[in-house]
């Protein structure tokens, strides 16, 4: 797995937002550019075309979309040539280092920093190519906009590991799909202060059932790493080792893997998270190992009654 990265990214900003282009300052000193296409033609792949002109205009007369998503004169131009490059990674099995994120972004709404919805595009062009897909989603929120993209849909598997509650409110345990996508919605809401050994205890366990059952031809990992302990944004108390782990462990179950970036907004911490991740992907040592964290007693036993239930409801869809 390599990185696709261009400039364009650095030019959706706001001042003192928390999405902001120093994400990427460590990636843009030592990598070079991946040259896209205009993205444009993509955006139909989940987008009307009055949806997609109301945040070009938005992007034209610098307005926010929502109390905290903003866009700039570049917004458009940097968020189509996001989905181009999440075309791209789909079809390398690279990572898309990517700005604005997009896993927020429902079909009819931008929100929670996200345009349009990277993944879920690069996801549908699969899907239109007769794909199986999984996505696994761990960014530390939950990727309301993804899951709802995919709500009816069989043949796009989404896994989300996130804090609740939190933004944006969803993500809890029963919600599972509807119609022919029941059942392939599986969410892991996580109390405040999970640490790695409850994270990668279910992890390891859902993993390998979902490659045997559901048996994905390409996994999408929708990468975000707000939930690293140094994390401004939220409070769940993963470290660098557990993003490097969530890498073996789907180079050790899938074949075809790419990723999309999403959240992370610790600036010291943000780039060690998105190496470890594609150290553990490319089977290479991780570079940043740090002090592993334990979920504390009553964050075990709160998460431990989450997973029940979990598997309860999982029970009615899946042999577990
Ligand atoms: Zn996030």
């Amino acid at each position: 797995m390599q990185f696709i990265y261009n400039k364009i990214f650095l030019k959706h900003e706001e001042s003192k937002h928390p999405e902001c282009p120093e994400r990427l300052a460590y990636f843009n000193k030592d990598l070079k550019e991946t040259k896209l296409e205009n993205g444009e033609k993509y955006l139909n792949l989940v987008y009307n075309k009055g949806h997609i002109k109301l945040i070009e205009e938005h992007s034209k007369k610098e307005l926010h979309l929502d109390e905290d998503t903003y866009a700039n004169k570049y917004s458009y131009e940097a968020a189509c040539c996001a989905a181009a490059a999440s075309i791209l990674a789909a079809k390398e099995n690279n990572f898309a280092l990517v700005r604005p994120p997009g896993h927020h972004a429902t079909a009819n709404k931008a929100m929670g920093f996200c345009l349009f919805n990277n993944i879920a595009i690069a996801v549908q062009n699969l899907v239109n190519r007769g794909k199986k897909v999984l996505i696994v989603d761990f960014d530390g929120h939950h990727g309301n906009g993804t899951q709802d993209i995919f709500y009816n849909s069989d043949k796009v598997l989404y896994l989300s590991t996130h804090q609740y509650p939190a933004y944006p409110g969803t993500g809890w345990l029963e919600e599972f799909g509807e119609g022919k996508g029941k059942g392939f919605t599986i969410n892991i809401p996580m109390p405040p202060y999970t640490g790695d050994d409850s994270f990668l205890e279910i992890l390891n366990e859902l993993i390998p059932i979902v490659k045997k059952q559901f048996d994905p031809d390409v996994v999408a990992a929708s990468a975000g790493f707000d939930a690293h302990h140094s994390d401004p944004l939220l409070q769940l108390n993963l470290t660098t080792n557990t993003f490097y782990e969530t890498g073996r462990l789907l180079t050790k179950n899938f074949k075809n893997i790419f990723a999309c970036l999403e959240g992370g907004y610790n600036l010291d911490f943000l780039h060690k998270n998105i190496l470890d991740l594609v150290n553990g992907i490319n089977k290479k040592p991780p570079q940043f190992p740090e002090q592993t964290t334990t979920s504390d007693i009553d964050v075990k036993n709160d998460f431990n009654i989450r997973i029940k239930l979990l598997k309860e409801n999982l029970r009615n869809y899946w042999k577990l």
